[in-house]
């Protein structure tokens, strides 16, 4: 490749890459990226940050391939030069003592969903403890658990109850400095600052807070130096007994991050927000539909919540959308109307019904023991503990009330139905053979 080619391969990487990312996008990352030199075999690049060149290799690398000369094992044959004044000081630097705290900039100011509070979240068993741990971390910030991890599938309300220990706080214990963002928020500030050169006023502004909200931090895997200013800032949080609360799609241990800071995570408490239960999907979807003054017949509703079950974001979007129908065409809520306008919506359980009785058989089966006993009262650990792993599968696996599924285990209370699910739950996430058992528990369910 010539000189000049190369340099036109730049240029016409980047206009492919304009049109692909958003003007602010492109304006922070890719802008100040420079060539400084180019040969046949290689592109020089300035950057000014190590995390503008990790943001292009992470984002683009395709993109890089396709234009930029590659290397024999057919990478982008790139060479990244910090700019200079970068290099001079250390990027991020041990927190100064006794700054005082700094004006709160706009850009910091502290943005909350309205209708996020406790007084709109609707409990149920899959979510009591969870909630009841963010309530408590909202009456004593940084007293109770320091940090609270948050985590759970997609649309059960994490963010929800963040932004309602945010409220709380800002209604409560109104001196207190709070701050609520998203991990990707605070990546964005941190380049945003690391080019402003502002970068210690970013610090002190996140080290200065009482309660450090963050939403999802699952982003912040494979950004290995973002990873670490957050970290640093998490201790020093910590350090002073200034409340964090973080919410996450998978549990710290899962997470793709360093040892340390998972272990920080775990530090405090550690909290599953799982799919609400039937009773509950209905007690949603009857606040939400009162809201936007819908009246649904209970029976229909319980219809809509049979067929709608792992995502309260999908059951909103359900009541939005049949009130729109119902407004426009003045009809009343009835199953066939739900059948006609939310159908698309519907989510269907396996062919193969999957039943208590099965399940005790699979893991009568499984861990050699009878199903009568399962059903029974002993309390052996032989018993009792795969007893517990049947319960947590009809919990999982079965879409029925709880009271239902605790009496098909031979007359046991819905709370001990939770209690064994719970327990499961947090054993799985670290105990690899019970993993093992109960997946292929499930399979020989399914066969
Ligand atoms: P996540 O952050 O877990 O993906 P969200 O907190 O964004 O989920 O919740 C998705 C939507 O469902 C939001 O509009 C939220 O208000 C609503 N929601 C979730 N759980 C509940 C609940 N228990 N009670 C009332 N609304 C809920
Ligand atoms: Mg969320």
């Amino acid at each position: 490749m010539q000189v000049q080619e190369a340099k036109d391969c730049w240029s016409e990487f980047i206009q492919c890459i304009e049109k692909k990312c958003s003007p602010v996008e492109f304006q922070n990352w890719i802008a100040p990226i420079k060539v400084k030199e180019t040969s046949e075999s290689q592109v020089i690049l300035e950057v000014p940050n190590i995390f503008v060149q990790e943001y292009l290799i992470d984002n683009y690398k395709r993109e890089l391939i396709s234009f930029l000369p590659t290397d024999d094992a057919g990478e982008p044959n790139i060479l990244f030069i910090i700019r200079e004044e970068r290099r001079e000081k250390p990027v991020f630097t041990k927190p100064e003592k006794e700054e005082p705290a700094p004006q709160v900039e706009p850009k910091y100011s502290l943005r909350l969903n309205q209708n996020y509070t406790f007084h709109h979240f609707i409990e149920g068993p899959s979510n009591q403890f969870v909630k009841s741990a963010a309530f408590g971390v909202a009456s004593r910030p940084g007293k109770t658990y320091n940090p609270l991890f948050i985590h759970g599938g997609v649309g059960l309300g994490k963010t929800h109850l963040l932004h309602s220990i945010g409220h709380f706080i800002k209604e409560n214990h109104k001196k207190l400095r709070v701050q609520c963002i998203t991990t990707e928020q605070f990546i964005n500030d941190l380049v945003d600052s690391l080019r402003n050169k502002s970068v210690d006023q970013m610090k002190r502004f996140y080290r200065s807070l009482d309660v450090l909200l963050v939403d999802d931090i699952q982003f912040l895997q494979s950004r290995l130096n973002f990873e670490e200013e957050f970290c640093s800032t998490f201790e020093s949080l910590i350090n002073q007994n200034k409340q964090i609360v973080i919410t996450s799609d998978k549990p710290p241990s899962q997470l793709r991050l360093s040892e340390r800071l998972i272990a920080r995570m775990e530090w405090g408490l550690v909290a599953n927000i799982g799919i609400p239960d039937l009773e509950t999907r209905v007690a949603i979807i009857q606040y939400k539909a009162e809201k936007k003054g819908l009246t649904i017949p209970n029976k229909v509703a319980f219809f809509i919540a049979e067929h709608i079950f792992n995502n309260v974001r999908q059951l909103e979007g359900a009541i939005n959308r049949l009130s729109a129908y119902v407004g426009m065409l003045n009809e009343e809520v009835t199953q066939e109307v739900v059948e006609e306008t939310l159908s698309e919506l519907f989510q269907y359980v396996p062919q193969k019904k999957v039943t208590v009785e099965s399940i005790l058989k699979s893991v009568g089966a499984m861990f050699n023991v009878r199903v009568q006993d399962l059903r029974g009262s002993s309390r052996t650990k032989e018993i009792a503990f795969p007893r517990q792993v049947a319960m947590y599968l009809a919990k999982e696996l079965i879409n029925e009330s709880l009271m239902k599924l605790a009496s098909s285990f031979g007359g046991k209370t819905h709370s001990t139905l939770i209690h064994s699910w719970n327990k499961i739950k947090k054993q799985l996430e670290s105990d690899d053979t019970l993993r093992r058992q109960i997946q292929m528990t499930k399979q020989n369910l399914e066969n």
